[in-house]
């Protein structure tokens, strides 16, 4: 994703006529970017042989799962709705693992009954309620119990999961308790630890402190698990000068680890895969300015991309074609709906932007079409994925007709 003459292209098409054949606002995912950070990660990550499962929640559209499914790609999963895309992509039941505070009795049937790898637990409430369905279908189910290590991510506090005060997983003590009943079930059969610390993580010393809190309780249990589920949350860079995840330490630091204990890697990459793969190509519908600055007022709202709105998250936002005249004013780029949070960025040596241009909002790979909404009654915007010359329309613009 490029510019070639001052126009922006991503791969063989610019964005001049994907605006004209597809409107926007515009979700545009280049395939080769997608190719790039799929064999980067397993790349980085080779020496581990783990199992790679996509997190789900940070994108869901279907042809998104079937090109993961052509890498051999699992997935990791948080409801029945992402199972079942999943399964309907073709991901291998096998590779296919689910996580989540709060799965409900039909979807712990519907995830045994498809016997996919694991189950995260989250509780002992849930453990006793899939050992429940279990004895009632006269099966084994191999599940995980996911730990809270008490290890801070450095991330957005929003994002963050690892910390004593957030809801996931379960505390030492708890995780102790949880193996010697699983391990005395006869329904259950103990297979994973499983951790997932947060979200955008960049400094792999995080990560570090919680493989030191894994060794220690594994340590302590004496227990052989068959898996070590790490979780995903490799950051990326959102912004040009931001720090990147130091990937060589943090494999190295696993593979210390694994030869230790033996148990097979798993990781739940969502962001890293999917996000920088991704933009959201939106019109600039109005301009208007007061005595400070001027409201870029884009076709593009937070019900399209929330991350902004709900955890100040900034992304880079560039013009579809350069014009090299820089604005005095400074800019604030919003959306269209009646909440004064629906708003990306402020930016303050942007281009002169005039009505009618087109801006690039960038990394919007992840958590950002997965996360969108109908609010104010708006249509969701179309998805389409650009391999070389070719455009697929991998999900239609919403109708208004469909709202009501
Ligand atoms: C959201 C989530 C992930 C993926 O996180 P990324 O930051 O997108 O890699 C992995 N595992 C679990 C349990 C999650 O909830």
């Amino acid at each position: 994703m490029e510019y070639k003459n001052k126009n922006f292209y991503v791969e063989q098409i610019s964005i001049n006529k994907l605006v004209k054949k597809y409107k926007t606002p515009l979700y545009c995912y280049s395939y080769k970017k997608l190719k790039e950070n799929i064999n980067f990660i397993k790349s980085k990550f080779k020496k581990l042989s783990p199992i790679i499962c996509f997190s789900v929640k940070s994108n869901s559209n279907l042809s998104i799962l079937k090109e993961l499914k052509k890498f051999k790609l699992g997935a990791d999963v948080v409801s029945q709705g992402e199972l079942m895309k999943a399964l309907k992509a073709g991901i291998n039941p096998n590779k296919i693992v689910f996580s989540g505070v709060g799965k409900t009795f039909s979807e712990l049937a519907f995830a045994i009954n498809n016997k996919i790898l694991l189950i995260n637990v989250e509780s002992k409430n849930e453990v006793l309620e899939i050992e429940k369905i279990a004895k009632s279908q006269k099966k084994v189910v191999d599940i995980g119990i996911r730990l809270n290590p008490n290890t801070d991510a450095k991330t957005l506090k929003q994002i963050s999961t690892g910390k004593k005060e957030n809801k996931f997983g379960v505390d030492e003590k708890s995780f102790i308790d949880l193996v010697n009943y699983s391990k005395n079930s006869k329904y259950l059969k103990l297979k994973c630890l499983s951790v997932h610390i947060g979200s955008q993580i960049v400094d792999y010393k995080s990560y570090k402190k919680m493989l030191i809190v894994l060794s220690k309780l594994i340590k302590k249990l004496n227990f052989k698990f068959e898996y070590v589920d790490l979780g995903g949350g490799m950051g990326i860079q959102y912004q040009l000068d931001s720090k990147k995840l130091n990937y060589e330490m943090y494999s190295k630091a696993i593979l210390k680890f694994k030869k230790k204990y033996g148990c097979k890697i798993i990781f739940e990459p969502g962001r890293s895969i999917i996000g920088n793969a991704g933009i959201i190509i939106s019109k600039v519908i109005y301009l208007k300015e007061n005595k400070s600055k001027c409201f870029v007022i884009l076709d593009a709202a937070m019900n399209d991309l929330m991350r902004p709105a709900l955890y100040g998250a900034k992304h880079r936002i560039i013009p579809s074609n350069k014009n090299n005249k820089k604005s005095k004013k400074i800019y604030e780029f919003v959306g269209p709906i009646c909440e004064s949070t629906d708003k990306f960025l402020t930016s303050n040596n942007f281009q002169i932007l005039k009505q009618n241009d087109f801006i690039i909002i960038c990394d919007a790979g992840a958590y950002g079409y997965s996360l969108s909404s109908n609010y104010n009654s708006r249509p969701k915007p179309a998805e389409i994925m650009i391999k070389g010359r070719k455009i697929n329309l991998i999900q239609k613009r919403q109708k208004l007709a469909d709202l009501i």
